[in-house]
């Protein structure tokens, strides 16, 4: 809730700024968000970092077994995305990001970038600087935020359902404690292992329709508590109870 205030404060005070300048209370555009604002409409043909900020929060909008590339390159994959996005939001689906899309993305998304429903704390149970793991810090963490907009996308499909994730990244150190698999995705930050409220089995197979390449779920060796997703360069999915 403070930091929902803190936003709308925020919000307001570029609306007044721009209208002591002269410019915004009359061009229906002024907005400014605090983690991440968009400058421009992007649609097929776009590229640059402002497309990868984009494919950083629809990539948990595809098709079974999709992962959208974070390549800053808005391609028909990317805008198939979108219009997914749109469409679950309530929003025209057109494929092309403008306003409305960016409102949205606004209204989802913390100050620190984190989508709304999740944050960086239950990425990591195991340490505060991400440090330790397989990959540099910011590696893991920026890891960890793709994973975290994909779960949002996947709690939203599920009819705004609690997720719970019980284990994120881990360091070497804590992945041994975990009793990990020393080539575990906890290791670079883009797994976790899901709980809450939706069964097992329902989490595991709507993991395959938003960009996750790694699920083991009931019936997979030591997964019959948990769900566990990940972005893997080596697709693999395992649910035998689900019938994955
Ligand atoms: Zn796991």
């Amino acid at each position: 809730m403070l930091r929902r205030t803190a936003r709308m404060f925020a919000t307001l005070v570029m609306i007044m700024a721009g209208a002591v300048a002269g410019v915004g209370a009359t061009s229906g555009t002024a907005h400014a968000d605090e983690c991440y604002t968009w400058s421009r409409t992007l649609s097929q043909g776009s590229s640059g970092s402002d497309v990868t900020q984009l494919q950083i929060r629809v990539a948990g909008w595809v098709t079974s077994g999709e992962r959208l590339s974070y390549d800053g390159q808005y391609g028909a994959r990317t805008a198939a995305a979108v219009k997914k996005f749109q469409s679950a939001y309530g929003l025209a689906a057109d494929g092309v990001a403008g306003p409305q899309t960016f409102s949205k993305i606004y209204a989802l998304q913390d100050p620190d970038c984190t989508p709304v429903h999740f944050a960086y704390s239950e990425l990591n149970h195991c340490n505060s600087d991400w440090s330790g793991g397989a990959v540099s810090a910011a590696t893991a963490k920026a890891n960890a935020l793709k994973t975290m907009w994909k779960l949002e996308a996947m709690r939203h499909a599920l009819g705004d359902v609690p997720i719970t994730i019980s284990s994120g990244f881990r360091s070497y150190a804590c992945n041994s404690a975990a009793g990990g698999a020393s080539t575990s995705r906890h290791l670079y930050g883009d797994a976790a292992d899901l709980t809450g409220s939706p069964s097992f089995c329902t989490l595991a197979k709507e993991a395959r329709s938003h960009g996750f390449s790694e699920i083991l779920g009931p019936g997979y060796p030591d997964h019959n508590d948990h769900v566990h997703v990940a972005l893997d360069p080596s697709p693999y999915w395992s649910a035998p109870n689900c019938g994955i």
